[in-house]
C-alpha cells in the first residue's frame, strides 16, 4: 500500500499519521467516501470524532454504484469502512442532515465538509423533460427507464459505460452519444476493455464527436462538433443524462467565518474520482496531526 505522496508515511508508521498534538473535537458532515476516510484517519490519530450523514446509509454516491454490475465490491469497502469507525469508536449519526444552527449548536472544534456532488444538469432546451433522467438515479433504481434508451455522455470516465452496461445488461436498447471521439477517454485502456467489449457484444451503438443540443419528448438534436452539422435522432423512450456532477458545498459557504476551523473535501470540493477524495481525505488528516 503507498500513499499519494510517494510513500511519505506517517509518524505513526504505515497507515497511521501518528498521534495529533493537539486532540480536537471534529465534526465530519458527510458519510461519503471522503467523510468516512476523514474520520478514520482523524480518529486513529487521536481526535473526538462524529461524523453526520443526511441519508439512511453510509457510502454517499458509492453506495450507489455498488447497485451497478461488476461493482459490488464498493459496497464491501463501505461495510469495511463502518466497522472501522465502530472500531474507532466515531459518534456516526445517520439521517443526520447538518445545517448552520445544528453544526453551531454542536460546537466542534474542527467542520470539514464532506458533502458530495449532484448530478450536472445542462442548461439547454429540453433536458428538464420528464423522459430525461440522470444516471445516478437509474443506478440507484429510483427511475423507471423505457426499452430504447439515448445515453448522453458528457464524462470521460466510468458512469456513462456503467449505466450503459446495467441498461443493456437488462435488455435495453442504448445508444450513448459522445461529444468525444473515444468513449471513457480517461480510463486505461484494461479497465475499458472488459466493459467495451461487453456493450460491443450487446449491439450498444456508439455515436462519436456529437453533442445533445436539445431534446424534445420524440427527439434529440445533435450536432457534429467540429463541421456543426446537424441531425435529429428519435426513437427514444428515455434520455440518461451521464454529465459530470456539480459541487454541493452550500454548507461550507454558509459556515465560513462561522466556526474555529472549516474544511471543505471531496467531490464537495471538487467532483472528481474515490481515488482523489480519498487522498485528499489522507492530506486534511495529516494536516491535522499537527
Ligand atoms: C453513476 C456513478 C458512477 C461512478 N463510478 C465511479 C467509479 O467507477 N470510480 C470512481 O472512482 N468514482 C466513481 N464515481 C464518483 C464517486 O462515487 C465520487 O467521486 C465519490 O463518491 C465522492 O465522494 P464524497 O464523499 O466526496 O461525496 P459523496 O459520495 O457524494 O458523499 C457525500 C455524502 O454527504 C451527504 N450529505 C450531503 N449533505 C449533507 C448534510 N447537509 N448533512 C449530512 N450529510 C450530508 C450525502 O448524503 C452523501 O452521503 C461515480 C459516481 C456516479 C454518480
Amino acid at each position: 500500500m503507498k500513499t499519494e505522496a510517494g510513500g511519505r508515511w506517517g509518524r505513526g508508521g504505515p497507515g497511521t499519521l501518528g498521534v495529533a498534538a493537539r486532540p480536537r473535537d471534529l465534526l465530519v458532515v458527510g458519510g461519503g467516501p471522503a467523510g468516512l476516510e476523514l474520520a478514520a484517519l482523524a480518529a486513529e490519530s487521536g481526535h473526538r470524532v462524529s461524523l453526520w450523514e443526511a441519508d439512511g446509509r453510509l457510502g454517499g454516491q458509492l453506495a450507489t454504484v455498488a447497485s451497478a454490475p461488476s461493482f459490488e465490491r464498493y459496497g464491501d469497502y463501505i461495510g469495511w469502512q463502518e466497522r472501522r469507525l465502530s472500531r474507532l469508536g466515531v459518534e456516526v449519526r445517520l439521517n443526520e442532515r447538518a445545517d448552520v444552527a445544528s453544526v453551531l449548536d454542536h460546537d466542534p472544534d474542527v467542520v470539514a465538509v464532506a458533502t458530495g456532488a449532484r448530478p450536472h444538469r445542462p442548461l439547454l432546451p429540453g433536458f428538464d423533460l420528464p423522459h430525461v433522467v440522470d444516471a445516478a438515479e437509474v443506478v440507484a433504481g429510483s427511475v423507471v427507464v423505457g426499452k430504447s434508451v439515448a445515453i448522453i455522455a458528457r464524462d470521460d470516465h466510468l458512469p456513462p459505460l456503467t449505466v450503459a452496461d446495467m441498461l443493456s445488461g437488462r435488455g435495453h436498447q442504448v445508444t450513448l452519444i459522445y461529444g468525444a471521439p473515444t468513449p471513457g477517454q480517461s480510463l486505461g485502456r484494461y479497465i475499458a476493455g472488459g466493459i467495451l467489449a461487453r456493450l460491443h457484444r450487446r449491439g450498444v451503438e456508439f455515436r462519436q464527436l456529437e453533442e445533445v443540443r436539445s431534446i424534445t419528448p420524440q427527439s434529440l438534436e445533435v450536432r457534429n462538433v467540429y463541421s456543426f452539422a446537424s441531425d435529429r435522432l428519435t426513437g427514444f423512450e428515455s434520455v440518461v443524462l451521464a454529465c459530470g456532477a456539480d459541487s454541493d458545498d452550500a454548507l461550507f459557504q454558509e459556515l465560513r467565518g462561522r466556526v474555529p476551523e472549516l474544511h471543505v473535501l471531496g467531490d464537495a470540493f471538487a467532483p472528481r474520482r474515490l481515488s482523489h477524495v480519498t487522498r485528499q481525505a489522507y492530506a486534511l488528516a495529516e494536516a491535522l496531526v499537527d
